[in-house]
């Protein structure tokens, strides 16, 4: 049960949703935008959260794209998960978003809501992380394309009043060798206590990460030492894993120092996999 009452608006575009958003802001209704709900819920039903208004962006046509133009593949914000692996477009993502939660669950949960939310494991992030994706932001003061690497560092980095509208890669991404490795402590739908993606693009090797630390990530460092071949697979394993951004997560799926022998074998089996033993 949710405790308390809050106002429901589904603008269907882009400049009434930022409208709506600006004058419940300006009423002190701390506005917050609603897409598959799974995590707003959650939070309301644990009182995590006060908000007086949600505004449901799924009616939006812009959030609702799924198709390849000009070489570029475009996904809206409220694509779902489970849609997302049906349409099987971009294999990879089918994969990395394909892990997370159950299959309800996924019939809700939208990829912008995965790489917008507070969870700590966002895997449907990780393929626009290997693919320099291009993100579509829309917010008071217009539209803007950027890297997601420019907005996305530790959690998806927007202003008030901004959300997440399209993600666009290049379509020179989708068919690169892939692989997806996801491990958890006992069953399949449980969160990771690893999940590498990885492909291979010009003979280099992408890696990104969830669960390995307090958020997904992308190191350079980390790709410089598993592409170093100059030296034996277990040495560029053993660098690249000293060179995680964050502590190594420490919770109930898993001590710090097991998931860092899963992380060792895992990252191990990802290189042998693209070829690189
Ligand atoms: C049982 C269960 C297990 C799960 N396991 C995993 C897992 O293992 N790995 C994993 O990665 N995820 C997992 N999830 C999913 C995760 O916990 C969130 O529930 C989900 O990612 C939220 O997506 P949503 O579309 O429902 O977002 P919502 O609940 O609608 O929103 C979440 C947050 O994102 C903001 N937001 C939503 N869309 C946008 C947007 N387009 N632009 C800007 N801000 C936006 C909202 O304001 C809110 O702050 C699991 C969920 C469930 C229910």
């Amino acid at each position: 049960m949710i405790a308390f009452d809050f106002e429901y608006y589904k603008p269907t575009s882009i400049i009434e949703a930022v409208n709506v958003f600006q004058q419940l802001h300006l009423q002190g209704k701390e506005p917050i935008y609603y897409a598959g709900g799974t995590e707003i819920i959650t939070w309301a039903r644990r009182n995590d959260i006060s908000m007086k208004a949600v505004i449901d962006i799924k009616a939006i046509p812009e959030c609702n794209v799924l198709q390849f133009q000009n070489n570029t593949l475009v996904i809206g914000a409220v694509i779902t998960l489970t849609h997302l692996a049906e349409a099987n477009v971009f294999p990879l993502l089918s994969r990395a978003a394909g892990g997370a939660a159950d299959h309800t669950a996924r019939n809700k949960i939208t990829v912008g809501g995965n790489i917008s939310g507070r969870i700590i494991y966002r895997e449907a992030v990780l393929p626009f992380l290997l693919a320099n994706s291009q993100v579509v932001i829309a917010g008071p003061k217009g539209i803007k394309y950027v890297s997601i690497h420019h907005v996305f560092n530790k959690t998806l980095q927007v202003e008030k009043g901004e959300f997440l509208v399209q993600i666009i890669t290049d379509q020179s991404y989708i068919g690169l060798p892939y692989v997806v490795m996801r491990k958890t402590k006992i069953q399949k739908v449980e969160y990771p206590l690893t999940t590498i993606a990885a492909i291979k693009r010009m003979g280099r090797i992408r890696t990104a990460f969830s669960g390995v630390c307090s958020f997904p990530f992308r190191s350079p460092e980390m790709e410089e030492d598993l592409n170093d071949r100059s030296v034996p697979l277990e040495v560029r394993v053993n660098r690249a894993i000293s060179h995680v951004p964050a502590p190594l997560l420490n919770n109930v799926e898993g001590s710090a120092e097991y998931r860092k022998f899963v992380l060792t074998n895992t990252l191990t089996d990802t290189l042998e996999k693209l070829g690189e033993e």
